[in-house]
């Protein structure tokens, strides 16, 4: 895992200056080795190690004038902002009518409500990468009440049940305790109206409510009455809800698309279990893990089950 190591500046006492890691993913990595790659001669001239070293000389591309090096200096906030402005201006990017003026803020708030909005679970950790104190700070500030991105996750939330619906009315296997009661329950579609029949029955299990709750490793048919997450009348329990639970609910379904998640579990558990200074508890967890995900794709299929045999 890659992380940027850097100092957090909130104004608070005894906060402002502390050192903090945020986790980068591989595009984060990429962005910052072309920076280097960028200010290498910048950097190489000055015998600075700053990423951000511009010429000071107003806000064009100068970079192949002459160098010199008392002119170099780390870019300020507002020509960063200036810049970025210029940068949606040149991608022709508007709304209303109206020129988008782009941010640095933007991308960290968009990320924010679209991680906290989906999966509330995930605050804790995600006020823990944005460096804030409190998860209400989180919360409040950067979640709130959004009531048209609310609209527009709920009509995503029903597109992807329908989708959902139709894989799973139509898939060879399914796996999970509810996969194999739809196996056995649902109607057979044929003929040449098939895709047509198969949509208009999806919808319709959605518009009667079976709205599903879709993650990486499965879908959720949620019935309350048989929530292993604990959930309420309103939906699945977000602090809950994670792949080992949801592995033994009765609500539980997986399909072949979520078959190389399950097969990652696998090998990463088996890649645990080759470690010697485990503790036996913890060995005994990871082993229930991998037989957990065995099961399941085992339920898929039985090229399946040879590929973890041989993983
Ligand atoms: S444990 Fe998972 S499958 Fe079961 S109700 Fe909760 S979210 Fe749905």
């Amino acid at each position: 895992m890659s992380v940027i190591v850097g100092s957090i500046f909130k104004r608070q006492p005894g906060y402002d200056g502390c050192p903090h890691e945020w986790v980068a993913p591989p595009v984060a990595v990429q962005a910052i080795s072309v920076l280097e790659a960028l200010s290498e001669p910048h950097r190489a001239l000055t015998a600075r190690p700053e990423l951000w070293l511009r010429l000071r000389r107003g806000n064009g591309a100068w970079e192949w004038h002459e160098v010199q090096p008392e002119l170099l200096e780390i870019a300020s906030a507002p020509r960063v902002s200036h810049l970025l402005r210029r940068f949606g201006a040149a991608l022709g990017l508007s709304h209303l009518d109206k020129p988008w003026r782009l941010t640095t803020h933007q991308g960290r708030k968009t990320f924010a409500r679209f991680a906290a909005l989906r999966d509330r679970s995930c605050l804790f950790a995600l006020a823990q990468h944005l460096g804030h104190r409190e998860r209400a700070q989180t919360d409040h500030g950067y979640v709130g009440s959004d009531y048209r991105l609310n609209q527009e996750i709920d009509a995503e939330i029903l597109n992807q049940s329908v989708a959902a619906w139709e894989h799973m009315l139509a898939a060879p296997g399914l796996g999970g305790r509810a996969g194999a009661e739809i196996v056995a329950k649902r109607p057979r579609f044929r003929g040449s109206r098939m895709k047509q029949d198969l949509r208009s029955y999806a919808r319709l299990l959605v518009d009667a409510g079976l709205v599903l709750g879709v993650c990486d490793w499965g879908y959720c048919v949620y019935r309350e009455e048989h929530s292993a997450c604990l959930g309420n009348a309103t939906g699945p329990n977000p602090a809950r809800r994670e792949p080992s639970t949801c592995a033994r609910c009765q609500n539980f379904v997986v399909s072949a698309q979520h078959r190389p998640y399950w097969l990652e579990q696998v090998r990463r558990s088996e890649r645990l279990l080759n470690e010697p200074a485990l503790p036996l508890q913890t060995l005994r967890i990871v082993r229930a893990r991998m037989n957990e995900a065995r099961g399941l794709l085992r339920a898929l299929g039985s090229d399946t089950a040879e590929e973890t045999d041989h993983a």
